[in-house]
Parts: structure tokens; sequence; C-alpha cells
């Protein structure tokens, strides 16, 4: 049986359901791939429901690869 493997995520989420993954950014925010959550403007607002970056709350996880 091959070993399980897995891909440790880390991410921030909205309260409204988005979430923010540095490794991919998001283009369409104006955040290019590979900006970390602490680099983002402290105005920064939820593209989808404008909260505060505050509400962001940090997620880590494993999923499988
Ligand atoms: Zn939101």
């Amino acid at each position: 049986m091959p070993e399980p493997r897995f891909k440790k995520v880390h991410i921030y989420q909205c309260p409204c359901g988005y979430r923010y993954d540095p490794e991919k950014g998001d283009i369409s925010a104006g955040w290019p791939a590979g900006t970390p959550f602490e680099e983002l403007p402290e105005q920064l607002t939820c593209p989808r429901c404008q909260r505060a970056k505050i509400h962001f709350r940090e997620k880590r996880f494993s999923v499988a690869a």
C-alpha cells in the first residue's frame, strides 16, 4: 500500500466562508500568488463581504496530496 501523503494547508478564513490561501493569492483582489497574509494591507477587507482583516481566522490543517 502506498504511504499516504499529506500536504499542509495554511489559510485564512473569513466568517463568510471566503478563504485566502497565501500560496495562490487572490488575483481578483489584486494580491499575487505568494503574498503572505501578514503583508496584505491593514485596511484589507474581504472581497466577498467587506469584513475587516481582523475577522479572518488562521487555519492550519493537512489534506491528502
Ligand atoms: Zn468575508
